[in-house]
């Protein structure tokens, strides 16, 4: 079987930053970039325009970015698997990775297979209906697209994500719904109080999405009162899912320490996991910033904490 002084597992910008500086580190890594999984290239391969990271004044695509991440990988010796990695034994050195259909050993690994943001199967809001045509799942990536610009805009849950996409959103849009399930918000004490006393913010209490029409763009969504199970219908033009989101995790068959909403904890400021050798970077590790930039910077963290440990063991 192979051996590979590095593995990498995920293929965003924490997967591809950690591959750049382990690949100038002459370690060969190997990434596997997933195929059923999700898109290779991980979340921005799903949004428009980047406009928030550094060095584009201009914007760039998410794909466009990926692929300038890719190459730049690959330009120093990275070798890119398009499979899906399956199951890893961390149990044993060196460590197992099987993907679907390669079965490798690995010195050290990465762990950047991200977090992917919940979305309801409600009509409209579907591949191919309105998603990212005014449905997304981040204010903050979408939220300053000219489709919101004055306009009234939903968004879908009831924790601090919630909150702070609503309050973020006031700046682009007229007024600003949080529509949530039930009649007392999650979110913090603090962040809560912040959005009940915003004046463009509004909570429309005890409410379910139902639907979303509109035309090449949002223009209606149907709302349904949980208690009296009555149905209204409302001019908009964003409905923003921030509904929680979910680490990548399964592979690991709970191998890793993870903390209540499954995230993988890593020790200190550093991005070692509790398995010496197993690195978690990016959105799997991140439930806090999770944004492209601070991914790409954990990845950078997870390849030089890699390098380092591999050189204490002497396996480089
Ligand atoms: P969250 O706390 O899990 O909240 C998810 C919200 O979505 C809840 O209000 C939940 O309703 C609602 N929801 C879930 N499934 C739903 C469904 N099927 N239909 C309708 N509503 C649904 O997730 P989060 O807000 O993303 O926060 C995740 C973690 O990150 C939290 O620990 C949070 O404190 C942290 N965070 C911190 C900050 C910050 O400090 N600046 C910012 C963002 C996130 P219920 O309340 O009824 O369950």
């Amino acid at each position: 079987m192979e051996r590979k002084k590095l593995v990498i597992i995920g293929s965003g910008p924490a997967g591809f930053t950690a591959a750049i500086y382990a690949a100038r580190a002459n370690l060969a890594p190997l990434l596997y970039e997933g195929f059923y999984s999700g898109p290779a290239g991980g979340q921005l391969m799903t949004t428009t325009d980047v406009e928030n990271y550094p060095g584009f004044p201009e914007g760039i695509k998410g794909p466009e970015l990926m692929e300038a991440f890719r190459k730049q990988a690959e330009r120093f010796g990275t070798t890119v698997l398009t499979e899906d990695v399956k199951s890893v034994d961390l149990k044993k050195r060196p460590f197992e990775v099987k993907g679907d259909q390669t079965h490798v050993h690995a010195d050290s690994i990465i762990i950047a297979t991200g977090a992917n943001a919940n979305r309801l199967d409600i009509p409209g809001t579907l591949d191919g209906e309105f998603w990212q045509k005014g449905v997304t799942a981040c204010a903050v990536c979408d939220g300053a697209s000219p489709i919101f610009r004055n306009n009234e805009l939903f968004v879908i849950g009831g924790g601090d994500t919630a909150v702070e996409e609503a309050i973020f959103l006031t700046k682009f849009g007229k007024k600003v719904y949080i529509v949530h399930r039930r009649d007392q918000l999650r979110a913090s004490k603090i962040m809560a109080e912040r959005a009940l006393q915003h004046p463009k913010v509004e909570v429309i209490w005890n409410h379910v999405l139902e639907k979303v029409e509109g035309d090449n763009v949002v223009r209606y969504v149907h709302l349904k009162n949980v208690l009296t199970g009555e149905r209204s219908k409302r001019e908009g033009a964003g409905v923003f899912f921030a509904i929680g989101h979910t680490p990548n995790t399964a592979f690991l068959d709970g191998q890793l320490p993870m903390d209540q909403a499954g995230y993988l904890q890593v020790e200190g400021n550093s991005t070692a996991t509790k398995i010496p050798g197993v690195f978690a970077a990016g959105d799997v590790q991140d439930h806090i910033y999770r944004q492209a930039v601070t991914a790409a910077g954990s990845g950078c963290m997870a390849a030089l904490d890699a390098e380092r440990w591999l050189s204490s063991q002497k396996l480089i």
